[in-house]
C-alpha cells in the first residue's frame, strides 16, 4: 500500500456542516465517515456518504472550455485558464463601461459558502445584482425574523445548553424529510426527540415525522398562514398566551388579537381542509407545553404569501414566549471569529447600486442586497436593453429551479449576454454558457464552513488534488476580481484571503485548518438576551420599539400590512374557481427526496438507485378517480403546460392534492436540456404572480389535472 492518510474536514454535500473523516490512499479518496469529535458526533446522511462517488466521478469537468457554436449547441474548445479569465475580465469591463456596472450579475446555487464570494465579487464590480435562490429559501425567514425580533437568525434550540429541551415542536411544511436530510440540524433534531412531549406536524403529506406526531395537520398547500392565524386565535381567546412576556416584551398585541379574531376555527377549517379540532389541539399544546420550537420548511417561502407566512410563525412564537428561552427559538451568539459573511458586507451597497437592483420594485424586502431572479430572466428573454450582459454563475441550476421553464430556456438561449458557468459537471445550465470553468469538489479545496446555525464555523480541508485543471471557486473569484477591480482583491493566494476572513478570531487559516472547529456552545451561549444589555442598554429587543414587534412598525413604514395575514394563492380552488373547474386538483411542486440536494446528485449512481425516475405522490382515491396506477407514468397538466412523472399512489398524501418531484431532469439524457421538459414541474409554474415582500412565485400551490400517459406518448421517456 502507498501513502494513506485520514483528513479531518467538513462535508458540504448540502447546507450542513457535518464533521467528516476522509481516508485518502495514494491521492485518491477511498472512504468517508462521520467524525465523532465534530458537532454532528459522527452522523452523516446518504448524500454525505455518497460524496465518495461524487468526488471520484468519471464525468467531472476537468478543463476550461469555450463554446464554438450557438448557445446550447454543445460545440466546445478547450482553453487555458489565462485565456478564460482574461476573456471574462474583458467582458466584465466592457459591460461595465458600455451598459453600466449593474449589468454584471454574479449568481450562486445553494451557496454553501460561495455566497460570500459571489456577493463580494458583485459589489466590488459595482453591482448589487447578486442572484441567489434566497427569495424562495431562507431570505424571508432571515428578513422577517430580523424585523420582528431585531435579529435575523432564529434557530431551534435542540441542544439543552440552557437546561431545557423543547417540549413541543412544530415541524411546518418541510418538503424534505428533516429526519434524514436537512443538514446538521437533522442530527440535533433527532436527538431532541428523546425529550419532546408533543410533536405537531403541519404537512399535506406523510413523512417519517408524521408517524411520531401527536397532531398531524394535513393542510391544503398554500394555506399555512390561515392555519397559524387560527392557532393564534385559539391561544389568545383561551388566554393561553405567555402574559408576562406579551405584556413586558412585545408590541402590538391588541392589534394582533383583532387580526387573529378574523380566523375562527370554522373558517380556518374551511380554508385549510384541516379539522378544527386538530387546529385547536395543536394550538393548546404549543401554548401550554412550553418551551417550544417551530422548524420551518422552505415550502412556506415558495409561495406568493411567503413574507406573511413567516410573519405568522414569528408572532406565534412571540405570543407563546418561545424566543430566547432555553429550548425555544434562539439567536445564537457567534463564535470568536465573528461573522465570516462580513467578508462581503465590508463593501456596502451604495444608493446608486441599490437603485439598479433588478426587480427592486417587485421584491422590496429581498432587494436589500439581491436581484430578483425572475425579473433577470424576463428581461433577458424579452431582450430588454437594460438586461444583464455578463452573468457569472458560481454553480446553480437556475434553468431547473426557476418558475416558467420555457421562458428561462428562452433567456438562456439569448446571444445578447455573456454567460460563465462554474461547475463540477456538465448540466442544463452549463450547456448554455459561453465559458465553462471546472471547479474543485469540497474535498479538493480549502475553505471555511460558515452556514447556519452560526454558532460554529469549521474547516473544509483539502484532502486530494482536483482532477485535471479544476480550481476552487474561491480561487476563480479571486482571479476574476484581481483582473477587474484589484483594489478589492489584494490577496495573492486563497490562503491569504482565508486568513483575512478569520482575522477577528485571531487565528490563521493554517491554525484553523488543524483545529477544524471554532464554536460558541454550552455555557458560552447567552439566553434571554433581551433581559440584559446585550442588544440594548437596560434590556429589550433591537427593534425600533425595543420590543418583539407583533405589529411591525418597519413593515408599516414600508407600506406593508404590519400584521400577519393570509392571502389565497394566486391560483386555487378559491381564488380562481373557473380554472379549478378544468384543473380540479391542488398541485404542489416541491416534493424533495433525502438523497438529492435540490438539482444535485441525480448523476451519482448510489443515490440515483433510490429513485431512477421522478415521481408524483397521489392519494388512492384521487388516483382511482382519474385512472392513475401506481408505478405507471402520469401526465400532470396545469394551465401552462404538462409533464410526465411516475405515479406513486399513497394514502400518505391529502386527497385532492398532487405532489410532484422538484428539480426533475435526467443527466444521462442528451443535452442541452437533459430531459428537463419531460418531468420538470417548473414547466407548470408561473412567474407572473409574486410575494410583494420577497418576490417568490407560487411554486407550492397551483392547480392541475392528471391523466395516464398513453403508449404513444412514451417513446421519449427515460428508460
Ligand atoms: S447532512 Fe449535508 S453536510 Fe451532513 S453529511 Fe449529509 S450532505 Fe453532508
Amino acid at each position: 500500500m502507498g501513502e494513506r492518510k485520514v483528513v479531518r474536514t467538513t462535508c458540504k454535500g448540502c447546507h450542513g456542516g457535518c464533521g467528516v473523516l476522509v481516508t485518502v490512499e495514494d491521492g485518491v479518496i477511498v472512504h468517508v465517515e462521520g467524525d465523532p469529535q465534530s458537532m454532528t458526533e459522527g452522523t452523516m446522511c446518504a448524500k454525505g456518504l455518497a460524496q465518495l462517488q461524487h468526488v471520484n466521478s468519471p464525468y467531472r469537468l476537468k478543463y476550461p472550455i469555450q463554446r464554438t457554436g450557438k448557445k446550447g449547441e454543445g460545440k466546445w474548445r478547450r482553453i487555458s485558464w489565462d485565456e478564460a479569465l482574461d476573456t471574462i475580465a474583458e467582458k466584465c469591463k466592457e459591460a461595465r463601461e458600455k451598459y453600466g456596472p449593474h449589468t454584471v450579475a454574479i449568481s450562486q446555487g445553494t451557496g454553501r459558502g460561495a455566497n460570500r464570494y459571489i456577493h463580494r465579487l458583485a459589489r466590488s464590480l459595482g453591482s448589487a445584482n447578486a442572484i441567489t435562490p434566497g427569495y424562495v429559501c431562507h431570505s424571508p425567514r432571515i428578513g422577517i425574523y430580523g424585523l420582528v425580533t431585531g435579529y435575523g437568525r432564529l434557530y431551534c434550540d435542540y441542544h439543552g445548553w440552557g437546561g431545557e429541551y423543547p417540549k413541543t415542536q412544530i415541524v411546518l411544511a418541510k418538503q424534505l424529510e428533516i429526519s434524514s436530510a436537512d443538514s446538521e440540524m437533522a442530527h440535533w433534531f433527532m436527538k431532541s426527540l428523546d425529550y419532546v412531549k408533543n410533536l405537531i406536524v403541519i404537512d399535506p403529506r406523510a413523512t417519517a415525522m408524521t408517524s411520531r406526531a401527536t397532531v398531524w395537520c394535513q393542510l391544503r398547500p398554500g394555506t399555512d398562514a390561515a392555519l397559524l392565524l387560527g392557532m393564534m386565535n385559539v391561544i389568545i381567546q383561551e388566554e393561553l398566551y405567555d402574559k408576562e412576556f406579551v405584556e413586558n416584551w412585545t408590541y402590538g398585541f391588541e392589534e394582533l388579537k383583532k387580526r387573529a379574531a378574523e380566523y375562527p376555527l370554522e373558517k380556518v377549517e374551511q380554508i385549510t381542509w384541516v379539522p378544527k379540532e386538530k387546529i385547536a389541539q395543536a394550538a393548546r399544546l404549543f401554548a401550554i407545553d412550553t418551551p417550544g420550537t417551530i422548524q420551518v420548511g422552505s415550502s412556506l417561502e415558495r409561495q406568493a404569501n411567503a413574507g406573511q407566512n413567516i410573519r405568522c410563525v414569528v408572532d406565534l412564537l412571540g405570543i407563546t414566549g418561545n424566543v430566547e428561552r432555553p429550548g425555544s427559538m434562539m439567536s445564537w451568539v457567534l463564535p470568536s471569529t465573528g461573522l465570516i459573511e462580513d467578508f462581503f458586507n465590508e463593501i456596502p451597497i451604495t444608493p446608486e447600486m441599490k437603485a439598479k437592483i433588478k426587480g427592486g420594485d417587485i421584491h422590496k424586502m429581498g432587494a436589500a442586497r439581491t436581484a430578483h431572479s425572475d425579473t433577470v430572466i424576463k428581461q433577458i428573454a424579452a431582450g430588454d436593453p437594460d438586461m444583464i450582459r455578463v452573468w457569472i454563475a458560481v454553480a446553480g441550476q437556475q434553468l431547473v429551479h426557476l418558475a416558467n421553464t420555457p421562458e428561462v430556456i428562452k433567456a438562456y438561449e439569448s446571444e445578447e449576454y455573456f454567460r460563465v458557468q462554474l461547475d463540477l459537471f456538465m448540466g442544463p445550465a452549463a450547456e448554455y454558457a459561453d465559458i465553462v470553468l471546472p471547479v474543485a469538489h469540497h474535498y479538493e479545496m480549502d475553505d471555511i464552513y460558515d452556514m447556519h446555525p452560526r454558532f460554529f464555523i469549521s474547516a473544509h480541508n483539502k484532502c486530494v488534488e482536483p482532477p485535471g485543471e479544476a480550481k476552487s471557486d474561491a480561487w476563480i473569484v479571486l482571479e476574476i476580481g484581481k483582473r477587474v477591480v484589484p483594489k478589492y482583491w489584494p490577496w495573492n493566494t486563497v490562503e491569504e484571503m482565508l486568513d483575512f476572513q478569520l482575522r477577528k478570531g485571531n487565528i490563521t487559516w493554517k491554525e484553523f485548518s488543524k483545529q477544524v472547529i471554532v464554536a460558541c456552545t454550552g455555557k458560552d451561549q447567552i439566553y434571554y438576551k433581551y433581559k440584559t444589555d446585550y442588544w440594548r442598554k437596560g434590556g429589550g429587543f433591537p427593534t425600533p420599539t425595543g420590543k418583539l414587534e407583533l405589529y411591525s412598525t418597519v413593515l408599516e413604514e414600508m407600506g406593508y400590512d404590519p400584521l400577519p395575514q393570509f392571502v389565497e394563492p394566486g391560483e386555487s380552488p378559491v381564488s380562481t374557481p373557473e380554472i379549478y373547474k378544468e384543473f380540479p386538483l391542488v398541485l404542489t411542486t416541491g416534493y424533495r427526496q433525502p438523497f438529492y440536494f435540490l438539482a444535485q446528485y441525480r448523476n451519482i449512481p448510489w443515490l440515483r438507485s433510490f429513485m431512477v425516475h421522478h415521481t408524483t405522490q397521489i392519494h388512492p382515491e384521487t388516483a382511482g378517480k382519474y385512472g392513475i396506477k401506481d408505478g405507471e407514468w402520469m401526465w400532470i397538466e396545469s394551465p401552462r403546460g404538462r409533464i410526465r412523472q411516475l405515479a406513486r399512489v399513497t394514502p400518505g398524501i391529502l386527497p385532492g392534492v398532487v405532489m410532484a418531484t422538484a428539480n426533475a431532469f435526467y443527466p444521462e439524457e442528451p443535452g442541452p436540456l437533459h430531459g428537463l421538459k419531460i418531468s420538470n414541474p417548473n414547466m407548470l409554474t408561473s412567474n407572473d404572480h409574486f410575494d410583494p415582500m420577497y418576490g417568490a412565485p407560487d411554486l407550492t400551490c397551483l392547480l392541475c389535472k392528471v391523466y395516464p400517459v398513453e403508449k404513444k406518448d412514451m417513446a421519449d421517456l427515460p428508460k
